[in-house]
């Protein structure tokens, strides 16, 4: 049964019961409490004829009540009218009351029901007109805020499918080249040629690994197992496995500790994976001769420990200070691609730390101005 007839019934079933409950009550009650101010009338007129029962008086309470029965039985009658007529108006109430929140309940509820079945068939951009104030204005705010979230999902889902295929295309087509032109003979089978083949290989390689770290991320199912540790023994053991590469590109790496220990609460290799994130953008985004610092100190407000890489390197500007930890973005794409870049490792590093409780930011005073990057993990 439609939900215009059941609350059409719930009506009917109100106004039933309201006019049994009358017709009941003024069947039992209003007929007793009428004989009783009759009779009271008719005393009150007996004593008045003669101040004693019998003779003309009995004959005056006779006529009284037939009277009564009278007066009685056209009470009834006019009662019975007035309940048929208060009855036929409460329906009509009633057909009129239920046309009106039919168009007020059933309406936006169809709509909805149309619109869901629109955005199951991948119409994300399907949205319902806030109409009133009410709860069902509630429940049609909470289906857009819904179908816009999955707008979103749907975007980024295309985004990625876009940047992915993207990103294997160039490695691909350039292994593909250098075959081509080993088969025909343009480029020679030599030493140089094939660690350019193996170079585009392990770009694929890496881009594979961090593709899955990144799903992994975003479906919240890195496996962190944070444990109490010194923060210090952290970015010495990040520091001292980059500190060759650094030496290579002639880098000054310096490492800033806190004089007292700083226990936190992290998972070792992850944090180190974070640690390891930002000192290789550091020396990848800083020229030779350059300046990079790693320090850990307590946080401004007490509860947390935090990890800064700072370097003097070619800096960021504003708008990409928070960009470069969305996934796939670079800010010099084609730099960044020589250099193996894929724009993943942040958004993997802000992943681990928001999982571990703390945050990610970057800071810079613009391009040519180097920049810092800082992460916070609450202390044990
Ligand atoms: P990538 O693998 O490309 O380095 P990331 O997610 O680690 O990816 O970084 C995203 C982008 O942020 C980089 O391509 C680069 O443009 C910018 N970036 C990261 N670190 C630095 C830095 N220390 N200095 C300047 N730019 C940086």
């Amino acid at each position: 049964m439609s939900l215009r007839w059941k609350l059409f019934l719930s009506y009917l079933l109100v106004v039933g019961l309201a006019l049994l409950v009358l017709a009941v009550a003024t069947a039992f009650v209003a007929p007793v409490t009428f004989a009783d101010h009759l009779d009271m009338m008719g005393m009150r007129q007996n004593r008045g004829q003669n101040g004693s029962p019998g003779g003309p008086g009995m004959m005056m309470g006779a006529a009284i009540e037939d009277i009564n029965a009278e007066l009685n039985a056209s009470f009834r009658q006019s009662l019975a009218g007035a309940l048929l007529l208060a009855g036929a108006a409460a329906g009509l109430a009633a057909v009129g009351v239920n046309w009106l929140l039919s168009r007020r309940i059933v309406r936006p509820l169809a709509a909805l029901s149309t619109a869901s079945q629109h955005i199951a068939a991948g119409h994300y951009d399907e949205r319902l007109p806030d109409a009133s104030n009410d709860e069902l204005g509630e429940l049609t705010r909470s289906f857009n805020r819904m179908a816009a979230a999955l707008a979103e999902t749907e975007a980024m889902r295309q985004q990625l499918l876009a940047d992915v295929s993207h990103e294997l295309k160039t490695p691909l087509a350039a292994i593909q080249g250098y075959m081509e032109g080993l088969q025909d003979g343009i480029v020679p089978p030599e030493t140089e040629t094939y660690q350019r083949v193996q170079h585009e290989a392990a770009r694929l390689q890496r881009l594979v690994h961090d593709l899955q770290e990144l799903s992994r991320a975003e479906a919240a199912q890195l496996d962190l197992h944070p444990v109490s540790q010194d923060g210090s023994a952290l970015a010495v053991a990040a520091a001292d496995w980059l500190r060759p590469q650094f030496a290579d590109q002639d880098i000054t790496l310096a490492v800033v500790l806190p004089p007292e220990p700083l226990t936190i609460l992290a998972d070792f290799d992850r944090t180190r994976q974070v640690l390891l994130n930002l000192l290789g953008n550091a020396l990848q985004y800083t020229p030779a001769g350059g300046h990079v610092r790693l320090s850990l100190a307590r946080d401004d407000d007490g509860t947390a420990a935090r990890f800064t890489v700072q370097d003097d390197g070619i800096g960021l500007a504003g708008d990409d200070l928070t960009r470069v930890f969305q996934r796939f973005y670079r800010v010099d794409k084609s730099r960044a691609r020589v250099v193996g870049g894929s724009g993943i490792g942040l958004t993997i590093a802000r992943h681990i730390v928001e999982a571990q409780g703390g945050r990610i930011w970057a800071a810079s005073d613009g391009p040519g101005q180097g920049s810092t990057f800082a992460f916070t993990l609450p202390l044990a």
